[in-house]
């Protein structure tokens, strides 16, 4: 073999993080305006008063969504909903919106009115202007890219890499659902194939389908933080999975964090489908991706605070780095944490 022969380098082996530093290690910024690039939920930008933040998210038909069961509606509402979910993970609210849509000619104008029905419903709900995109065609299905920008007080802005040792670590609303509720979607369409059109029975199911076709950012939270003053010490919002995102935060914050089995929220409904699968509901809640929820890390000082609201859940602590990330179960068992969550270009699920 000749020496000047390189093997290339298969994208499963660096992984969609690895990826992402390998592309982007050491990328100069040439403004002061630029105040975070690369490295948070949104990139902050400095122009005057405020800060604004920028956000990215491309959504690939056969990749992040099926149009077998995803209705071309929800699916507007959640290309803006998770853009809008990683504005609000810095502190931020969003303001402005630009869609780009690739479009393969099976598409109808009245399949991508249902797209933009729901697209202007999210605008509408959350007070975002929808000010341009661009559309081209495709091959071969379609390819949405939604950018949204939002605006936050400069001494409100909120990193992943922030946390100080004793915070609490916080968790709005509940984890798994949407997990599973692309599990149940699964199972039936190859029910469906496979029984060609037996109709499915999806009524009990309906909790776990909402959070995964038409999931919510969580605004209430942030409007709470702005109304009475706090600001988290790190937020990120929980796409890939709580485990995963509690190590973005630990490692870029330079610490290390125990959180407790028994105070992970978990629905009902998503504990009993869980059991039906026969999974884990605390494996689902850990690493289940597409939950919406923030993750956000307070000064034990702001216990009563953010105690007091039924929508937030106290799971954990900050430690020293020193201690590592672990589970502590209901035994006391100590369990390290691992980053399962999504990987573009690794298996989806490990
Ligand atoms: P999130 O899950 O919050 O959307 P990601 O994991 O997609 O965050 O991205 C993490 C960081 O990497 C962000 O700052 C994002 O802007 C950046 N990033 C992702 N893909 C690329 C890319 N291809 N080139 C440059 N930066 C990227
Ligand atoms: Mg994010």
């Amino acid at each position: 073999m000749s020496d000047s022969k390189k093997s290339l380098t298969l994208l499963s082996e660096l992984g969609e993080f690895g990826l992402i530093e390998h592309l982007t290690s050491n990328l100069p910024t040439y403004h002061k305006s630029t105040v975070k690039g690369i490295g948070d939920d949104a990139a902050v930008l400095d122009y005057g008063s405020k800060y604004l933040v920028m956000t990215t998210d491309m959504l690939m038909e056969g990749i992040h969504f099926d149009l077998v069961y995803t209705p071309l509606k929800h699916l507007g509402y959640k290309a803006a909903v998770v853009n809008f979910s990683d504005v609000y993970a810095m502190n931020a609210q969003p303001r402005q919106l630009v869609v780009s849509m690739a479009i393969s000619k099976k598409f109808s104008v009245e399949a991508l009115d249902e797209f933009y029905t729901g697209l202007r419903l999210a605008c509408e709900r959350y007070n975002v202007d929808l000010v341009g995109g661009d559309t081209s065609s495709s091959m071969t299905g379609l390819a949405i890219s939604v950018t949204v920008i939002g605006e936050v007080d400069k001494d409100k802005i909120t990193y992943r890499s922030t946390a100080k040792v004793n915070d609490l670590i916080c968790v709005t609303g509940d984890l798994g659902a949407a997990y599973l509720g692309l599990q149940v979607l699964e199972r039936e369409k190859k029910i469906y194939t496979e029984t060609s059109g037996n109709q499915p029975k999806l009524d009990e199911y309906d909790y776990v389908l909402q959070r995964q076709l038409k999931p919510e950012a969580q605004k209430d939270i942030v409007d709470f933080f702005e109304k009475n003053n706090i600001v988290p010490t790190a937020m990120i919002d929980i796409s890939d999975g709580l485990s995963s995102e509690l190590l973005h935060i630990c490692k870029q914050s330079g610490t290390g964090c125990s959180i407790y089995q028994q105070k992970i929220p978990i629905a009902e409904q998503t504990a009993n489908v869980a059991k039906e699968f026969r999974m884990e509901p605390m494996v689902c809640a850990l690493n289940g991706g597409e939950d919406y929820e923030l993750l956000f890390t307070v000064p034990m000082d702001r216990y009563d605070m953010v105690f007091g609201r039924s929508d937030v859940s106290i799971i954990g602590h900050i430690t020293d780095k020193n201690a590592g990330c672990n589970l502590i179960t209901e035994l006391g068992q100590q369990i390290p944490l691992v980053a399962q969550g999504w990987n573009a270009y690794g298996n989806e699920k490990n």
